[in-house]
């Protein structure tokens, strides 16, 4: 891909960007990011957090701005959702990730949160992306729904070409001819994105699927896929959701993701140094 200057990946001497948000090594180590689709209340979303951060989530995801199809759902709370998330970020320790669809909010949202999000409709939009690659705040850009791999490594691109390098890639399903799925979810470009740049690339599989039996196992093939890490929905009670709540799993259901995650991270981990020691045997004098 020749026009990533600074995306592309040295061939020769690989390199792998990280990227530091509080205790977290995002690159490093596999993080995971849980909460509700939406900040509806205060106690939505501590309890929420406090469920998750049980779990093993190492950061808070909660819409704030809604990127909703209809003009009369739902748009979220704004910057009241904004302090909801800080309290819930003080009571829990857990970073805070949620998304921005204005360029003018940009630098007063940085405020609040600890990673920027750019969603899959704003993945174009590129005077947020400018806006946002002139933050110091790490971004979450998704994948947009009917982008190439192309488009979005070069959205990227606008990010990092303002001077903002701490760019995390996610994938969140695209649209295709299937119905049963809200979206498909491309988990080939966990492993495409890796061959050619050197960001972070973690999975969305809510929004990936839509259907609350299909993010588990689709989580545990992110991992085998070789993610990052996840963001997934949780609600401390999804019936009472706002948005998505066919997607969103309980406190239960994303425990046992989590832990199912966490084996399954383990395993890999040891299949990738049993395939470096093999190398090695092979090749004692590199
Ligand atoms: C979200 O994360 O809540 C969201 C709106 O996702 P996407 O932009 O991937 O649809
Ligand atoms: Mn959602």
């Amino acid at each position: 891909m020749k026009d990533l200057k600074l995306g592309a990946k040295n061939q020769k001497e690989p390199q792998q960007t990280i990227i530091t948000v509080d205790s977290h090594k995002i690159g490093l180590d596999f993080i995971i990011i849980a909460g509700p689709c939406s900040v509806e209340n205060e106690k939505q979303t501590i309890l929420t957090a406090q469920k998750v951060k049980e779990a093993g989530a190492s950061m808070l995801r909660g819409g704030a701005f809604k990127p909703r199809t209809s003009p009369y759902a739902f748009q979220g709370l704004g910057l009241e959702g904004l302090k909801i998330l800080e309290k819930a970020k003080k009571e829990t320790g857990l970073s805070i990730v949620s998304e921005v669809i204005d360029p003018r909010d940009v630098s007063w949202v940085s405020e609040y949160v600890d990673i920027l999000q750019i969603g899959a409709r704003n993945m174009q939009n590129f005077s947020l992306l400018r806006e946002v690659g002139r933050s110091r705040r790490p971004v979450l850009l998704k994948r947009g729904m009917y982008s190439t791999l192309t488009e979005w490594l070069n959205c990227a691109e606008y990010i990092l070409a303002e001077g903002n390098p701490n760019v995390i890639l996610c994938e969140r399903g695209i649209r295709t001819f299937e119905t049963y799925t809200r979206n498909t979810l491309d988990l080939s470009m966990v492993p495409a994105v890796k061959e050619i740049t050197h960001l972070p690339i973690i999975v969305d599989p809510s929004h990936g699927t839509g259907k609350l039996t299909l993010v588990e196992p689709m989580a545990l093939a992110a991992v085998a896929a070789g993610a990052d890490g996840l963001i997934v929905e949780v609600h401390y009670n999804p019936s009472e959701a706002l948005s998505d709540k066919d997607q969103t799993l309980d406190p239960p259901a994303f425990a046992a993701l989590a832990q199912k995650v966490r084996q399954l991270k383990t395993f890999m981990d040891s299949l990738r140094h049993t395939g470096e020691q093999q190398r090695k045997d092979e090749n004692p004098q590199v």
